[in-house]
């Protein structure tokens, strides 16, 4: 992990390596049952260096609460390592340039649940484990559990919404709060 870590620090992969302040490797425990994937570091994330540090990562941290889980005890990252420019989506040549890094996390840590948080994060890991109902989007399948085959064993992949929905519309809070409480009872 370490030599990954500093892989991605010393990335130019794609043109958002010039434009960090910090690369956001993840970080948390690396023999984690729970791997929570999110979209891209946004402006919090590029100035520390540290996933979910912001306002989503507040939201984050009381939804992981509700499921029976600290920082601790999961390992957290993204999709991208590096802030995309005033937070934009990220785009698929930055996607296929930094998704190695992602797959190798995966491939280390070897989860037993992978939390997808937003689209994003949900459309590459399913792609990724060939599940084949991607077309929906997350209103749709939050909190459906999906079963995939790692090669170390199946996996369980579970979209969310994305912490950062409820910074702008609180009416969801129920909804994540279910998911997430759902989560505590997931098999590991
Ligand atoms: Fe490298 Fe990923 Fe950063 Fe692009 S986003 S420079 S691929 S670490
Ligand atoms: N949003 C994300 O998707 N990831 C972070 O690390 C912070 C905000």
């Amino acid at each position: 992990m370490q030599k990954l870590r500093e892989q991605v620090n010393n990335c130019n992969k794609c043109l958002l390596g010039s434009m960090r302040i910090n690369p956001v490797f993840g970080e948390g425990n690396s023999s984690a049952k729970v791997m929570f994937v999110g979209e891209a570091p946004g402006a919090n994330e590029d100035a520390t260096g540290k996933p979910f540090c912001g306002k989503a990562g507040k939201v984050l941290d009381e939804l992981l609460l509700i499921a029976g889980l600290t920082r601790e005890k999961i390992f957290i990252c993204n999709v991208l390592k590096c802030r995309p420019p005033k937070n934009r989506n990220p785009q698929n040549l930055e996607i296929e340039a930094c998704t190695p890094y992602l797959n190798c996390q995966i491939n280390f840590i070897k989860p037993a649940i992978i939390c997808c948080l937003g689209n994003f994060a949900t459309a590459y890991i399913m792609n990724k484990f060939n599940i084949k109902s991607k077309i929906q989007g997350i209103s749709k399948i939050h909190g459906t559990i999906f079963i995939a085959e790692a090669f170390y064993g199946k996996i369980k992949i579970i979209p969310l919404f994305h912490p950062a929905v409820l910074t702008y519309d609180s009416r969801k809070k129920p909804i994540l709060d279910l998911d997430f409480q759902q989560l505590k009872y997931v098999p590991r």
